[in-house]
């Protein structure tokens, strides 16, 4: 799922503690930042998110997983 980056959904994002990134994921390899699943996921990282700008495309990940 695509949404467009704007200054509400990041502020939102903080405040409510969204868990959608890689990091946050069952299938996160932290030894070298890939998915178990080995899906490309460089837009699904969490620096990835904290870099981008009003108008640019967020990309959930169809497959993200909780790891809580
Ligand atoms: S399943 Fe998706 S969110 Fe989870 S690690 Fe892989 S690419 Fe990232």
């Amino acid at each position: 799922m695509r949404m467009t980056f704007d200054q509400r959904f990041d502020e939102e994002r903080t405040r409510y503690g969204l868990r959608a990134c890689c990091e946050d994921c069952a299938q996160f390899v932290p030894e070298d930042g890939s998915c178990a699943h080995r899906f490309p996921n460089r837009e699904h990282r969490r620096a990835w998110w904290d870099a981008l700008r009003e108008g640019q495309d967020v990309v959930f990940c169809k497959d993200f997983e909780s790891a809580a």
